[in-house]
């Protein structure tokens, strides 16, 4: 069962990066990853050629196009003449077009190929959590598949489809419209070039059934919103025998109530005591990886002020490393006094001199000097 990561997420662009953009974030990982740089690295040979195959797809815009229409199946099935796609029979004649300008490819002449099975779309949600740890998962699809007692055939066990007396195998037959000879696809056989005579009862001669199927799919740490997951040949059957299509899953992270991410950064809003704020200290925030992280807060933060811990972030998608923590702070003033503190506040604010506040003082100055400007 392969894996696959979307192209934009192993450059590291948003999908709406233009060529520009595009060209900068490869030439950054190509840097980083290029075996030069990394010998002997399994890891960093495998994520550069990984890196070079997204970039050679996305840095030219036809195959863009259908990456951005089809994903990674545009370009797994080649020019063989099969063609498949998400809402099945509808999109077959846009995704041949595609083919045959890519790939040159397109439908052979004479007899028409087995179609390959359609690819299907399953949308699964996972939190913020099992993002961070990967997750391995069991889902039901109800999916057809191959007919266990034909072999897909579609004829009676022991009996075979024969060749057809119309078209004679070719799947087409010729015939005068008006002043031309057009070739339309053969009646009797429906552009197969075979007749089933005893159709298999159990899939009524179609070669396949519908079933449920159940599938492990394994979460790689470092998914985010959008990551695609390709589960090869899970998808429908092909009719009589063809491959199967494949199974997409689409990963929706649910929002955490404590964390907000970007990319491989995670960011929590932080409120902290003015006093802690004025003296200074630390905080305590349970990361998602079950440890606690502790923050120094330097004496005389202002509120607003970001603080980064390095490597409590997310875990970068197949690759080494982790992203870093940042929490932001809010000073939060005081709502629930007792006399006692009150009195204490009272206190602290008759000994104040105005030089405690740089920023007060240099703006109640500034609105001094103005003031005096005007009067004089
Ligand atoms: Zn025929
Ligand atoms: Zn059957």
């Amino acid at each position: 069962m392969s894996t696959e990561i979307d192209f934009y997420e192993l450059l590291e662009v948003e999908r709406t990066a233009d060529d520009k953009v595009l060209k900068s974030a490869y030439r950054k990982l190509a840097m980083k990853f290029h075996p030069d740089k990394n010998p002997g690295c399994a890891d960093s040979e495998a994520k550069f050629k990984q890196i070079n195959e997204a970039y050679g797809c996305l840095s030219d815009p036809q195959k863009r196009a259908a990456y951005d229409r089809y994903g990674h199946a545009a370009f797994q099935q080649g020019g063989g003449g099969q063609a498949g796609g998400f809402g099945g029979g509808g999109d077959f004649g846009d995704i041949g077009d595609i083919f045959e300008t890519i790939f040159g490819g397109g439908f052979a002449g004479g007899r028409q190929q087995a179609r390959r099975g359609a690819d299907l779309r399953y949308d699964m949600e996972i939190t913020l959590e099992d993002a961070f740890h990967g997750k391995d998962s069991e889902i039901a699809v109800e999916v057809s598949q191959k007919c266990e007692p034909c072999a897909g055939s579609g004829a009676t066990p022991g009996t075979s489809a024969r060749r057809c007396n119309l078209c004679k195998g070719h799947g087409k037959v010729r015939a005068q419209q008006g002043f031309f000879m057009v070739e339309r696809p053969c009646p009797t056989c429906h552009g197969r070039g075979e007749v089933i005579e005893s159709p298999c009862k159990h899939c009524r001669g179609e070669g396949r059934v519908d079933a449920e199927q159940r599938l492990q799919v394994n979460i790689p740490a470092g998914v985010d919103n959008g990551t695609r997951i390709r589960l090869a040949g899970k998808g429908e059957a092909g009719p009589f025998g063809a491959p199967a299509g494949d199974l997409y899953i689409f990963l929706h992270v649910q929002r955490h109530n404590m964390f907000e991410r970007e990319g491989t950064t995670l960011m929590a809003r932080c409120p902290i005591s003015f006093t802690k704020a004025a003296l200074g200290g630390e905080v305590e925030i349970p990361g998602l990886d079950g440890k606690v992280h502790v923050i120094e807060i330097p004496a005389g933060i202002q509120s607003g002020k970001q603080l980064r811990k390095r490597g409590a972030g997310m875990p970068v998608l197949q690759g080494r490393g982790v992203g870093d923590l940042v929490i932001e702070l809010h000073v939060e003033t005081p709502t629930k006094l007792s006399a006692r503190q009150k009195e204490l506040l009272r206190e602290f604010q008759a000994s104040e001199t105005g030089e405690e506040c740089p920023q007060s003082k240099g703006f109640f100055d500034r609105i001094k000097d103005a003031w005096s400007d005007l009067t004089e």
